[in-house]
């Protein structure tokens, strides 16, 4: 996820039809647009006017420099004719050194190469177009052209060099690229929307004892010229193009799936996963038609990983940090399986309509669970997600824009700023709630099939999911479910506000019962302490353990002697427990500025470096009074840091008045004012706060 400022969002669009208009297995390319040109994308001009065929990139990748350089090659096809110039995007850091211009001769030769004339200009925060000259005079329509863009790129947002420190096993350096959303266009000059599809290949050189992976769905590595050769030979959009390359090592977990790591948790990470991932796999099939990317593998990246997760297509990217905690790693896991086919296959033709590929992700993950391990395990999960929504909508309000499913951007806004719960679990309701109005899950499967098998690697809106869903069950068009009052398909797509209605998940009576309970009977100002002991959290599920925990945080500031009897009966047991669960309570912990529990936050802190455990633990750090221990764990900690998670951290104790200008304000007392905002004090137009989000991509 970027670190760039997040949106300004107003009210929505209607979603138009034929946004994803075919783009055939073997070509790919630029579909017809929604009339309204996408403001995120630099190259959104040239949609109409061109399709692109396959692209290739021949890179040679130096971690002295952290640069990789070399070239790419865009095959591409005029539409109509009179296009004299092809924008792509791009980003400044990265240095375009020539564009040539060559038509295929006969039989594939290479034909005449003539160099172009471009220009890069400023775009936005997040991007800048690359707006190439074409020969006058040579294009026909229909008759592809070759470009090739000859350049150096270095560490923008989609690559993440680590120096072989901030690596597991700290022996080499290694590299990884995160193009969701709009970050690939740092990676290679590109269409870089999700609307566009096409095949890709590419060449990698690294330096001796270096592997390489890449999201293609064939890979080999050449003796002959040492290079690593990939190819896509499905059409995908450029966020899905990913690499990765350090010490890693496979091992085999399955018919189709491997799972790469370095070599100092490959053992864990087969304990972990072994055996599961072709069961999900088999499971996701017979629920939704077959897997259509071959190889299913999986890469474990170091904790500076960004995200969770990345349904990067064959090659699922995975931070190693959610090895410790096995249910949250199944989640994962089995989400990203499901992107498999809603998101990677068919696709969010536009970053305004995320749910599409989100919330169907979810809702088919969940199905996948609810088969694998019942509907009570699923509906535990669901009222934690749930229950983080509501969280989420209490600190945004009912009517902040980004809770629609459909939202607009104003020009500037960096679609990763998007990455809400909204468009996982308001999508997911929506999702459920068109399965009830069929009235059988099974029914609904075979839809989801149908979907699948229409619209596979093209990019749809919403109008398409609804149309094609009115169409399979012509009994509820004609019964106008649609317009059913207070649950219009518009309403649910274009409110503000919570989903109008959730499943029904009493099927998990059984375990949220107990975590319910037991919240009660701490919620009294003298909690019943022999009642309370009655409940042993060891044999909880992590699940049941965070929820309560979560709970417990609603419900800050908890009195003093109720922390001190909570540490009295938790604070060891948690302790040992995974980071999932640590995480939370040292979040109850520090928003209750409860001392005594402290050292358990600089532990935590000294051992995690990974984003999603040291930046909430940051915010409550320095939204409360212990901004001084913010700054001296920072000080401890900070080398073992990436640089981009040092710069966020060092954003909040900036921001927090802990930190002024690199320099502790160790002396300030801790209540005195923020000279900023805090997240949750922004404007409805700035950032969204992600506090309490755990996102997978
Ligand atoms: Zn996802």
């Amino acid at each position: 996820m970027s670190e760039l400022p997040g949106p300004a969002l107003c009210c929505c669009r209607k979603a138009l039809p034929g946004a994803g208009q075919p783009s055939e297995v073997t070509g790919g390319g630029a579909p017809e647009r929604p009339s309204r040109p996408d403001v995120d994308v630099a190259s959104a001009s040239n949609f109409r006017s061109f399709r692109l065929l396959h692209f290739h990139l021949d890179l040679r990748l130096d971690f002295g420099l952290k640069e990789m350089s070399g070239w790419q090659v865009l095959e591409v096809v005029p539409l109509e004719a009179g296009a004299h110039t092809l924008v792509l995007d791009t980003h400044p850091s990265v240095l375009i050194h020539a564009v040539d211009y060559a038509v295929p001769g006969p039989r594939g030769s290479p034909g005449r190469s003539v160099s172009l004339t471009y220009r890069v200009e400023p775009f936005s925060e997040f991007g800048s177009s690359l707006s190439i000259s074409l020969p006058q005079g040579a294009l026909r329509p229909r008759r592809p052209f070759r470009l090739t863009v000859r350049y150096t790129t270095t560490d923008g947002p989609a690559i993440w060099w680590l120096d072989a420190e901030l690596t597991c096993g700290q022996t080499r350096p290694l590299v990884f690229t995160q193009g969701h959303s709009v970050c690939n266009r740092s990676f290679f000059p590109c269409f870089d929307t999700p609307a566009v599809k096409s095949t890709y290949s590419a060449t990698v050189r690294v330096p001796e004892g270096v592997t390489v992976l890449m999201s293609a769905s064939h890979s080999v590595y050449s003796d002959t010229d040492h290079a690593f050769h990939f190819s896509m030979e499905f059409p995908v959009p450029a966020y899905l193009v990913a690499l990765v390359a350090g010490d890693l090592q496979p091992a085999d977990i399955g018919p189709r799936s491997r799972v790469w790591a370095e070599p100092c948790i490959l053992t864990s990470a087969v304990k972990t996963l072994g055996g599961s991932v072709e069961h999900w796999l088999s499971l996701a099939e017979t629920l939704f038609g077959p897997y259509f990317w071959g190889r299913y593998d999986i890469v474990f990246l170091p904790p500076s990983f960004p995200i969770v997760a990345m349904e990067n297509p064959c090659l699922t990217f995975i931070i190693s940090s959610i090895l410790e905690s096995p249910e949250f790693l199944l989640i994962d896991v089995i989400h990203e399986i499901a992107h498999g086919w809603f998101g990677n296959a068919v696709t969010n033709a536009s970053w305004e309509e995320m749910w599409l590929s989100e919330g169907l992700a979810t809702y088919a993950q969940r199905r996948i669970t609810t088969e694998a391990y019942g509907e009570v395990f699923t509906c535990l999960e669901t009222v934690f997600r749930l229950d983080a929504l509501h969280r989420q909508l209490r600190l945004l309000g009912d009517n902040h824009p980004v809770s629609k499913l459909q939202v607009k951007f104003e020009p500037g806004v960096n679609p990763s700023s998007l990455m809400n719960l909204f468009t996982y679990e308001k999508g997911y309701c929506f999702v459920s709630y068109l399965s009830q109005l069929c009235g059988d899950t099974k029914r609904f499967d075979s839809f989801l099939r149908a979907y699948i098998e229409q619209f596979r690697f093209r990019s749809v809106v919403a109008e398409d999911l609804l149309s094609f869903f009115l169409s399979f069950f012509p009994h509820l068009k004609e019964s106008c479910v649609a317009q059913r009052e207070g649950m219009e398909f518009e309403r649910w797509l274009n409110d503000c506000g919570p989903p109008l209605s959730e499943p029904d998940l009493s099927a998990g009576a059984v375990l949220t019962k107990p975590v319910q309970h037991l919240c009660e009977l701490w919620g009294d100002k003298a909690p019943d302490l022999e009642a309370i002991g009655t409940f042993d959290l060891s044999s909880w599920s992590t699940f049941q353990t965070v929820l309560f925990l979560d709970r417990l945080l609603d419900r800050t500031p908890l009195p003093q002697e109720v922390m001190t009897q909570l540490s009295r009966c938790y604070s060891s047991l948690l302790d040992g427990m995974n980071a999932e669960v640590q995480i939370r309570w040292l979040q109850v912990v520090v928003r209750n500025g409860f001392y005594p529990d402290l050292p358990r936050v600089r532990t935590f802190l000294h051992k995690h470096t990974s984003r999603m455990y040291t930046v909430p633990l940051y915010e409550d750090l320095c939204a409360g009074v212990m901004k001084c221990f913010a700054v001296e764990v920072f000080y401890q900690t900070q080398g073992r840091l990436h640089p981009n998670l040092r710069r966020t951290l060092q954003q909040i104790l900036l921001q927090s008045g802990a930190m002024s200008n690199g320099t502790p304000t160790a002396l300030l007392p801790s209540s005195s004012p923020s000279p900023v905002p805090t997240p949750t004090e922004q404007s409805p137009a700035g950032p969204v706060p992600l506090r309490d989000v755990n996102v997978s991509a």
